[in-house]
C-alpha cells in the first residue's frame, strides 16, 4: 500500500518541522494535538483536537491517514494496542516503543544487549526497603546519585541529582512517591548523540556523531560534527546499528550518549523519535531528520545523511520569562548572524526554559574550531536583557 497520509500523535515543535518535509516529499500530515495554538496546527492539513493519550482520537486520526508516527513518548500504549490490532499502522510499531518508554525498562533492555550504560537500579517503595537497598555492602553506586521519572520526564523534569540519602527521601516524596530509577553520576568529559534512521528493508542511515551540551538537564547547544576519533565514531555507530536491529525499530531514533574521561562510551537513553540533536540536519544536512522520519513511515528510500557544509552549530532559544512577547528583534539581529537560520516555532507563550526556537549557524572548515565560540555568541545575542 502507497502511504501518503501520515497522522502525528503529538502538535509540538517536531511535527511542526515534520510538516515543512511533509510539503517537500508531497506527502499530507495530520496532527493530533490537545491546542489549537501548538505549532503543528499552522502547518498541518488537519488538526485533531484531543489530548495525545485520547485514542478514540487517535482511531479519527487513523481513519484519515495511512500510518500514524509519533513527536514524543507520552502515550498509552496498551490504549494504542487496541487500535494496532484493528489494523492500525504505527510507525515505529507499538512492539519497537514498548521497551523503550519507561526508563527502567529501556535501561534493563539496553543491558541485556550488552550496550554499555550506567549502572541503574529501580527503586519501588520508601523507607526501610530504600535504605536497605542503598546501605547494602552489594550497591556499589556511590553518591551523588541520579533520580529519574520512569516515565514522563523530558527536558530535565524528572531528572534530578541527589547528594545523598535524606536529598533522596525527600525528592522522592516530592515526586509522590512513584517509582523510579535510580542510577550512577556519570563524570562525563562530553555527551553525544546518534540520530539514526532505519527502513523496513533493514537498511541504516546515521547522521554524523554531534556533541550536545545541556545545562541544568536541558539542551542548550548542539556542536556538529563531535570532534572524535574515528574509533569512538565507529563505536556509537555501531552502538547506533545494534539497537535499531536488535529492536527491528522503522523511524527515526535520537541516542544519547556519554563520553567518560576514561573514553567509553555509555548510553544515556533512546528517544523513538526525531530528537532536539538532530535539527541541526534541517539546515546542515542533505536529508533532514523529519524528512528521513516521513521517508521510513511511507517506505520511500532513506535519503543522504550527509552535511552539506564543513559542520554546523545549533543553539536552542529557550524562554526565560513568562510572557507573550514574540523577541522579534532579536530574532532579527540572530538571522543576521553570517550562515544563521532561525527556526521559531510560533508558541504563543515564553516561559521559562520552554523550547521556542532554535538557530542553526553552518560552518566551513575554518569555523570548526571556534564553533564554540560561535554559540557564544549566538546565545549573548537570545539571552541578552536588551528588548
Ligand atoms: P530527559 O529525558 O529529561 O532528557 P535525561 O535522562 O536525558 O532526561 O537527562 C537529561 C540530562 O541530565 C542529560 O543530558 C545529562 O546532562 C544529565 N544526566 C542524566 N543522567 C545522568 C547521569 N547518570 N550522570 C550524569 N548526568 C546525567
Amino acid at each position: 500500500m502507497q502511504i501518503n497520509r501520515v497522522g502525528v500523535i503529538g502538535g509540538g515543535q517536531l511535527a511542526w518541522m515534520m510538516a515543512g518535509a511533509a510539503k517537500t516529499l508531497a506527502i499530507t500530515l495530520a496532527v493530533q494535538t490537545p491546542n489549537n495554538t501548538d505549532p503543528a496546527t499552522s502547518l498541518a492539513s488537519e488538526t485533531i483536537l484531543a489530548s495525545i493519550t485520547d485514542a478514540e482520537a487517535t482511531a479519527r486520526l487513523a481513519s484519515r491517514c495511512d500510518a500514524i508516527t509519533f513527536e514524543n513518548e507520552f502515550i498509552d500504549i496498551e490504549a494504542l494496542s487496541a487500535l494496532a490490532d484493528r489494523g492500525v499502522q504505527f510507525v515505529p510499531s507499538l512492539s519497537v516503543l514498548e521497551p523503550l518508554l519507561d526508563k527502567y525498562h529501556q535501561r534493563c533492555y539496553l543491558r541485556d544487549l550488552g550496550i554499555p550504560v550506567p549502572e541503574f537500579v529501580a527503586l519501588e517503595d520508601l523507607g526501610e526497603n530504600l535504605r536497605a537497598k542503598i546501605e547494602n555492602p552489594n550497591f556499589s553506586m556511590k553518591w551523588p546519585l541520579v533520580m529519574k521519572a520512569r516515565r514522563h520526564g523530558y527536558d530535565g523534569r524528572g531528572t534530578t541529582i541527589v547528594k545523598d540519602l535524606s536529598e533522596l527521601e525527600a525528592t522522592w516524596e516530592k515526586w509522590g512517591r512513584d517509582p523510579v530509577l535510580l542510577e550512577e553520576f556519570v563524570p562525563f568529559e562530553r555527551e553525544l548523540a546518534a540520530i539514526a534512521a532505519r527502513d523496513r528493508s533493514g537498511e541504516i542511515a546515521i547522521y554524523p556523531i554531534v556533541e550536545t551540551q545541556q545545562e541544568d538537564q536541558v539542551c542548550r547547544r548542539v556542536i556538529v560534527p563531535a570532534a572524535l576519533e574515528p574509533g569512538a565514531i565507529a563505536e556509537c555507530e555501531e552502538i547506533a546499528r545494534t539497537i535499531l536491529n536488535s529492536l527491528q525499530a522503522v523511524g527515526v531514533f535520537g541516542i544519547e550518549l556519554f563520553l567518560t574521561p576514561d573514553a567509553k562510551i555509555l548510553v544515556n537513553e533512546i528517544a523513538p523519535r526525531t530528537h532536539n540533536s538532530g535539527h541541526f540536519s534541517l539546515d546542515a544536512s542533505e536529508t533532514s531528520q523529519f524528512e528521513q522520519l516521513l521517508r521510513a513511515v511511507c517506505d520511500r528510500p532513506l535519503g543522504s545523511t550527509a552535511l552539506r557544509s564543513a559542520g554546523a552549530v545549533m543553539v536552542n532559544l529557550l524562554g526565560t520569562e513568562r510572557s507573550l512577547l514574540d523577541y522579534g528583534a532579536k530574532r532579527e539581529e540572530l538571522a543576521g548572524f553570517p550562515g544563521a537560520r532561525v527556526h521559531w516555532y510560533g508558541k504563543t507563550e515564553s516561559r521559562p526554559g520552554r523550547k521556542l526556537g532554535h538557530v542553526t549557524v553552518l560552518l566551513d572548515k575554518s569555523e570548526l574550531p571556534i564553533a564554540h565560540e560561535i554559540a557564544a555568541i549566538l546565545e549573548s545575542i537570545w539571552y541578552s536583557t536588551r528588548v
